[in-house]
Parts: C-alpha cells; structure tokens; sequence
C-alpha cells in the first residue's frame, strides 16, 4: 500500500506530519507567504491542494489571492464539513494542504487539523489572529496552539509607518465580512489603532453570528 495512505514510510514507521500557521492583521503577507509555500511544495514535486471559506456559502473552485496580485488554485468551501469532504476525495494522494483566511472557519477545524497531521500531512494554515476589535478570532488561537511552527507577520502601520499587527475598520459598517477591502481595512500598530472607532463599544465587541459557518445546508 502506498505511504501516503497508511501514513508509514518504507520502513513502518509513522511519518511526521507538520503543522505551520501563517497569521498576523490584513495586508501583513499572509496569502503572498501561503504561496510561496505552496509553490515551492509543487517544485519538489509534492501534491498539493488548497481551500478557502466561502463567506458567501457558494461551492465552486477559484483560487486564493495576495494584495500584490499572486495566486494559487484553491477550492472554495462553504464549511468544515464540506472541507473534509472535497479533501478525503483525494486524500491519498495529498502531501500539503494549504488552508486561507482560515479564522471564517468554526472550531472543527482544529480537530480536522489533528487528524490530518497525524496522517503524516504538511498543512499550511494562513488567517488573521486578531479581529477588527483587537481580540482572538476564531480557530486560529487554537490552531497556533497545536501547530509545529507560527510565522507571525506585520504589516506596515499606513498611519506612521511603524510594524502593524493590527486590523483597522474604518467608516462605520458593522457587517463583519466586507467583500473588496480596499478603503475599508487599514493595518495600524498598537499605537494608532483606534478599534471602537465610529462605533458604539457594546456593538463593537460582539462577534456576530454570521461568522459561524459550521451550519451544513
Ligand atoms: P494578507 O493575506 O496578510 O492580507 P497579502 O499577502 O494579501 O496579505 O498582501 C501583502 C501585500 O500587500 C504586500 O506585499 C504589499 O504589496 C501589500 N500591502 C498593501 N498595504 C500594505 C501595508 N499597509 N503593509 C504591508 N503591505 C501592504
Ligand atoms: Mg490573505
Ligand atoms: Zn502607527
């Protein structure tokens, strides 16, 4: 049987899986090191797959994208579940799976995470580890808990210049997924970053429902 279905090597013992999580605030490089990451695996002539949450619960393959305009063929998944799914079609196959804005995802995913590494699976987890108001957002708390390796990236504060890790909202939509960031996301250090801005603080702090995405149609 092959390797890669059994998780063994050649010679029965269990290969190793890894687990490594991209994060830091919007624009700090994420996706742009996802790619790189995943380009490279294909260059040593690795399977490679990746998925990305579909905010808007449509199923259909696409790629993933950085700011400076790179992309990979990614699935897009509405959820867990259908994550697992597209996946273990094709599992024995798969050496590295590549996962994108991985925070819209619910807490399952740290579970799925599990299984995969000890198959012996290379999973690359890119996502914000903050949201808009500054705290933990989603699974990516817990995915840098349980990972091999996190690679925290800033971006540039667009206030002064200084390292950004923050995500800053600005204008006062409270939608939690505004599509097409531009004008509506900044990066913003610890000292600029203003994260009640045009917003009552009650309001600000609640993660709303919509980001659960767990519900399977
Ligand atoms: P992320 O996935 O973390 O949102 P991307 O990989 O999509 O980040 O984009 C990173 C790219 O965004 C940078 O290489 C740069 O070209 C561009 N960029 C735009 N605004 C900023 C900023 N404020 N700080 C750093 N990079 C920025
Ligand atoms: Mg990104
Ligand atoms: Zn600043």
């Amino acid at each position: 049987m092959n390797s890669s279905v059994t998780g063994r090597n050649e010679v029965g013992r269990s290969e190793v899986g890894r687990i490594e999580v991209i994060t830091g605030p919007m624009f700090s490089g994420k996706s742009e090191e996802l790619i790189r990451r995943l380009k490279r695996a294909r260059i040593a002539r690795q399977r490679v797959v990746c998925f990305k949450p579909d905010i808007d619960l449509r199923y259909h393959r696409t790629a993933i994208a950085s700011h400076s305009a790179q992309t990979h063929e990614a699935m897009t998944v509405a959820n867990v579940a259908r994550l697992r799914e597209a996946l273990y079609e094709q599992l024995p196959e798969v050496e590295v799976i590549g996962i994108d804005e991985a925070q819209f995802f619910d807490e399952s995913i740290v579970h799925l995470v599990g299984e995969l590494v000890h198959m012996g699976k290379r999973i690359l987890i890119a996502g914000l580890d903050t949201t808009f108001t500054g705290d933990p957002f989603g699974p990516i708390p817990a995915l840098m808990a349980i990972s091999d390796e996190v690679t925290k990236l800033s971006a540039v504060c667009i206030v002064c210049g200084a390292p950004a890790i923050h995500t800053q909202r600005l204008g006062a939509s409270r939608e939690l997924v505004v599509v097409g960031a531009a004008g509506v996301y900044e990066a913003r250090c610890r000292a600029c970053f203003r994260p009640y801005l045009n917003a009552p603080e009650n309001e600000q702090m609640e993660l709303p429902d919509a980001l659960d995405l767990s519900v399977t149609p």
